[in-house]
């Protein structure tokens, strides 16, 4: 690859409609250009596109909109009034411009929309902007030249492009010779201002690059000039992993190679004009996305070195995509159907995209920003391909693209992705064979909401490595209102830590619960007013003063064998029997029987229990636990949903269910559903709500929704604290609906898990082989989830606590199994050794209840702290 010749004197820099509408931007514009021309002792070119929400309206107007000459008269007075806010006079700077752009009403080729007018019309934004710019800049005492683009950049003409193409999407000449450099470097001033989107027809007339095409011609600008850099400045500060304003979790993605910057581009990341790769790839041009309201931040790199890193990069959507899909008979045998079929689109200018086929169909799709997809155009092109197959067009669709390298080894975590899509009407599903790109092509509707579910799932699954710091940087979240404050765990405290080493004394491993922790986070879900009922679900963390905590601020107790019912009666006797749910999973059918004998409210799931023991269930009201066709969570092993998943009545049994149950006297008078743990999409169960309530709704005898559990915790440094107030809000929006129905839930993980810390101490410190092992007296056999579900929780050596980090150790049980790590590469104090205690952090969930004896190791002892 070419490098940029050194000793360039330019850098082009490219603002966009947001960052040339207001005063104050136009002041960091010229800031900017001064401080990289000193820089590169050199000068700048700014790029600008016309004032946000301008080329909308001049392509209403291109278009023939009725009320023309009132939109033409708004832009008018639009641009007037911000030359005024710049403190200059409307008429001498702009007064000619406005009155060409009037005069384009009147123009003889107006009424036929002739495509030259059409450019002409378009190209007015870019005109006003950099006029009205370079005028203010220059009152602002900056040297300032004025450069139209038309002088510059030469359309071309590609083979077979449509009329349209060549007009109002064209592709610029990418070379230029010395003499053209000279001309250029011979404008005076050490700044110059020019127009994005417009180049010169072949016709002496103007042409346009298409919507978005500013940033292709700073680009193209770059690569001619040879500059030393391309910098987009923009109203977000770089390319994210997702469109941010979609997706607010999307991480910026700091460094990029050109190849799959130019996919993301391509695949729907409006931040950057497909186009404007090439000419900064074949130059060997660095670019730059940056943010002109915070110019202090990193943004994104995009060149030629950015280190291969394999993983998702992005997901991205384009809209308005066209399906069409060709159906005929035989088609592998008749030699050059495919030929037939490509030369009709050929003849109509239209260059294709995806292509899918079968052994009788081909669908291949076309995107609105290539094409011209009007009804007109996709009309003649199916009267034409129906001589020779039959033609369906599907639109709108969407196409939802995973871009990133070596997506075919990845296709193995992508399974929840997979799941996901499996939900919705896939039309399409396309590999692009440099393995860069995986696209999914669904009904637009069907995509709204989709893109941050998949973002998360891809996060979790490990298929997009966040945690590569070179090539990911902070969420947009993160950007727009700092790391989230995560208050110091309960543990962090000097007393808090010396009381843990006293209570170490006795024996480890053992658990500590802190209960004001508990009745924190069981105050902070009281608070949430549209849930009517609030059970914990006993399974996370069975400890009595646990129990207790939580009776005592107001929750029922969900239980899930006959052993956790009578615990429950045991540890509080006079518990009313409606605060008690039991939700059992293939249970012995006995134990159905003394919950009833209890008088707590039990959950079924299957018709089989109904059938088989018609006595037990003779009269009873009952919950309905539903299995809505899915599940979710933080590993494939807490999924509860779905076909693959043991719990929950299939969404075409509900009907059986009910005979059955009405038949034996009886009624459904909740509706539950559960679809995994640790999920941290707050959206998540306001979908579950608004189903169950549909089923509730065809039931008819029900009372309350259960939503089960299921909130996280944040047990990485780097998670956000679960968004409650996002969940609460999707709760009363989806109350609101369906005010008839009592809402219950059911966490645990959310309630305690928290509020535990295991102690542990260190058995033996070795080095083996590059590796430093820490041991620990306590790992799989006291806390399973690491080994279990690749669970992370913190490990913090307490007896070392002022010493920094700085070794990075695995941290090991004693247990004789591979599997038994508590965690990775975990920075420990580089004295760490035999005998001191550490502690491993949010283990009050699923800790000390699924602790076992293997190895014939005793349990870990239970302590409560007040
Ligand atoms: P400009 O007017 O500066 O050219 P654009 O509106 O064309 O700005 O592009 C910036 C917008 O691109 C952002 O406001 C954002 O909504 C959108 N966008 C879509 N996908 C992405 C992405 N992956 N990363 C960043 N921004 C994106
Ligand atoms: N003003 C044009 C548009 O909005 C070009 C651009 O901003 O790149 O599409
Ligand atoms: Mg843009």
């Amino acid at each position: 690859m070419p490098s940029p010749s050194t000793g360039t004197p330019w850098v082009v820099l490219k603002f966009g409609g947001t960052s040339v509408s207001q005063r104050h931007r136009w002041d960091t514009i010229g800031r900017l250009a001064r401080k990289r021309a000193d820089d590169g002792g050199g000068r700048a070119l700014v790029v600008v596109s016309a004032l946000s929400g301008v080329t909308n309206e001049l392509t209403a107007i291109a278009d023939g909109a009725d009320d023309g000459a009132a939109r033409v008269d708004a832009l008018v007075a639009r641009h007037r009034d911000f030359v005024q806010a710049l403190d200059l006079d409307p008429d001498a700077v702009l007064g000619e411009r406005l009155t060409a752009l009037q005069a384009l009403l009147a123009d003889a080729r107006a009424a036929a929309r002739m495509l030259d007018w059409q450019a002409e019309v378009l190209a007015q934004g870019e005109l006003l902007s950099s006029t009205l710019g370079a005028a203010y800049l220059r009152s602002q005492g900056l040297d300032v030249g004025w450069a139209d683009a038309r002088d510059w950049l030469d359309a071309i003409e590609l083979p077979n492009q449509s009329e349209w193409g060549r007009r109002l999407s064209v592709s610029c000449r990418r070379e230029a010779d010395d003499a053209w450099r000279a001309r250029f470097a011979a404008q005076p001033a050490r700044l110059l201002i020019t127009q994005g989107f417009i180049a010169r027809h072949g016709d002496g007339g103007t042409a346009v690059l298409g919507r978005g095409g500013s940033d292709t011609s700073a680009a193209l600008f770059g690569g001619l000039l040879r500059a030393r850099g391309v910098e987009i400045w923009t109203d977000v500060p770089g390319m994210f992993t997702a469109n941010p304003r979609e997706v607010p979790d999307a991480r910026l993605l700091a460094r990029l190679d050109y190849a799959e910057a130019q996919e993301i581009a391509t695949t729907g990341a409006k931040v950057l004009h497909p186009r404007s790769l090439g000419p900064c790839r074949v130059t060997g041009v660095p670019m730059a996305i940056l943010d002109t309201e915070r110019p202090d931040l990193p943004g994104t790199r995009i060149d030629g070195d950015a280190s291969e890193v394999p993983g998702v990069k992005a997901i991205s959507r384009r809209n308005g995509i066209v399906l069409v899909s060709m159906e005929t008979v035989g088609m592998w045998q008749s030699v050059g159907f495919m030929a037939d079929i490509f030369e009709r689109f050929r003849r109509h200018g239209l260059s294709v995209d995806l292509i899918g086929s079968a052994e009788t169909n081909v669908t291949v799709s076309l995107d609105p920003s290539e094409n011209l997809v009007s009804t007109d155009v996709l009309a003649k092109l199916s009267e034409d391909l129906s001589q020779i197959c039959r033609v369906k067009v599907i639109a709108p669709c969407a196409a939802i693209t995973l871009v990133g390298r070596g997506m075919r080894s990845l296709l193995h975590k992508l399974s929840e992705v997979w799941a996901t899509f499996g939900q919705e009407r896939v039309h399409l599903i396309s590999q692009s064979s440099n393995d860069l790109n995986l696209t999914f092509v669904i009904d637009e509707a069907d995509a709204d909401g989709l893109l941050p579910e998949l973002h998360a799932q891809l996060i979790e699954s490990g298929a997009m490595p966040v945690a590569d710091a070179t090539v990911f940087g902070p969420s947009w979240n993160e950007i727009q209102f700092g790391k989230p404050e995560r208050a110091p765990a309960w543990w962090q405290g000097d007393d808090a830590r010396e009381r843990l080493l006293t209570l170490a004394q006795p024996g480890t491993p053992a658990y500590v619960y802190h209960l004001p922790t508990v009745r924190a986070r069981a105050q902070a879900l009281k608070a949430v007013a549209a849930v009517d009922r609030r059970f914990y679900a006993i399974k996370a963390n069975a400890h009595p003063a646990i129990l207790r905590t939580l009776e005592a601020e107001g929750f029922g107790l969900e239980c899930v064998s006959q052993g956790e019912i009578e615990h429950v009666f045991d540890t509080l006797p006079g518990l009313a029997p409606a605060r008690v749910l039991f939700t059992p999973s293939f249970a012995p059918h006995t134990e159905y029987d003394a919950a009833f004998a209890r008088g707590v409210t039990v959950t079924l799931d299957n018709v089989e229990a109904l059938r088989r023991w018609p006595e037990t269930f003779r009269g009873r009201d009952l919950w309905l636990r539903v299995d809505l066709g899915r599940g979710d969570g933080h590993h494939a092993k807490v999924v509860t949903g779905g076909a693959a998943s043991k719990f929950g009545l299939p969404l075409e049994a509900i009907n059986a269910f009910a005979r059955e149950v009405r038949a034996l006297g009886g009624r459904i008078t909740g509706i539950h559903a559960h679809l995994g743990s640790g999920i941290d999409h707050p959206k998540h169960w306001r979908g579950v709500y608004a189903e169950l309530a549909a089923i509730a709704d065809g039931v008819g005898t029900v009372d309350t929704i259960d939503l089960g559990g299921g909130l996280t915790i944040p047990y990485k440094p780097e998670d956000l604290p679960f968004d409650l107030e996002a969940w609460a809000q999707g709760l009363a929006e989806i109350k609101a609906a369906w005010p008839r129905y009592r809402l219950a839930i059911e966490p645990g993980r959310f309630l305690v898990a928290e509020s535990g810390a295991l102690l542990v101490r260190v058995t033996q410190v070795v080095d083996k082989l590059g590796t430093r092992r820490v041991g620990l007296d306590g790992g799989m056999n006291a806390l399973m989830r690491p080994a279990m579900y690749d669970a992370w929780h913190g490990v913090h050596n307490l007896s070392r606590w002022g010493d920094g980090n700085e070794v990075a150790c695995d941290v090991v049980g004693p247990i004789c199994e591979s599997s038994d790590v508590l965690g990775l590469k975990r920075k420990l104090p580089a004295a760490t050794a035999p005998d001191d205690v550490m502690l491993v952090a949010d283990a009050g969930a699923y800790g000390y209840v699924m602790a076992n004896h293997y190895n014939l190791r005793g349990l870990p002892r239970e302590d409560v702290l007040e």
